[in-house]
């Protein structure tokens, strides 16, 4: 339903909760956040209100400059914990949190536990977060190409259905990646911050400079950096709009 993902500063956990309280308003059943905490992920998920995680966050701070979350509102598999998102590969390689439904999960599914793959919950979203994984692994990880980013365009050449993504791997703390196919997500470039989230509501609080991505596209973030490209690896010109509802 709702996702928000920061790279930048060391406040990934604090600027995400701001912003998941941002998209309340829109409804969801469950919400979570990972961060890239040194070599692997921390991660904590919580069912019913942001509330919940919010008291959860601060029994156990995530510190770290570079995260995902997301807000959920089930359409595969109950609203429990495992179900709620984000999504972590069998491998550890790649977290992922996902709005929309992907039609063909379940071969998608049935193709990756084939390969060795498992799946700890009944939505569709982790078999799109397996098969980035598969192709990650596959990706040659000393050639001119940034396997990360290529496994992510490869995986969504792949998905028919709907999908507004951020995708996290902590072999490349640094970098975020988004990516969107029928359902909304839009860029926020801070000063050595930036922000991904599905609602500009989620991102005026740091920043009114925003870059609206369109269906197809997938961004690439670092902290004073970003580049859009298509599924297919065409370059786009990105354009950058002021949100100002003063004027
Ligand atoms: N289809 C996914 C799920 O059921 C995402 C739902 C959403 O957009 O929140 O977990």
């Amino acid at each position: 339903c709702g996702i928000v993902g920061y790279i930048g500063r060391d406040r990934a956990g604090s600027i995400m909760l701001d912003g998941l309280k941002r998209l309340e308003y829109r409804g969801y059943d469950s919400s979570g956040m990972v961060v890239a905490a040194g070599q692997g992920f921390e991660q904590i998920k919580r069912t019913g209100r942001v509330v919940n995680l919010e008291n959860a966050l601060e029994e156990r701070q995530l510190g770290g400059n570079l995260g995902i979350s997301h807000t959920r509102w089930a359409t595969h598999g109950d609203v429990t914990e495992a179900n709620a998102h984000p999504h972590t590969s069998s491998d550890g390689k790649i977290s992922l949190v996902h709005n929309g439904v992907i039609e063909n999960y379940t071969g998608m599914k049935e193709f990756l536990i084939e390969k060795g793959y498992t799946f700890q919950s009944e939505t569709d979203s982790e078999a799109l977060c397996n098969l980035i994984a598969y192709h990650y692994e596959k990706e040659p990880k000393d050639g001119p190409k940034n396997p990360f980013l290529e496994a992510v365009r490869k995986s969504l050449r792949h998905v028919e259905g709907t999908y507004g993504i951020a995708v996290i791997c902590p072999d490349f703390p640094d970098e975020l990646i988004g990516a969107r196919k029928g359902s909304p997500l839009i860029i926020g470039i801070g000063k050595g911050e930036n922000l991904l989230a599905s609602d500009v509501n989620a991102i005026t609080h740091c920043t009114q400079n925003v870059v609206y991505l369109n269906d197809n596209e997938v961004v690439h973030l670092q902290n004073n950096d970003f580049s859009i490209t298509t599924v297919s690896s065409k370059n786009v010109e990105a354009v950058i709009h002021k949100v100002d509802w003063d004027t």
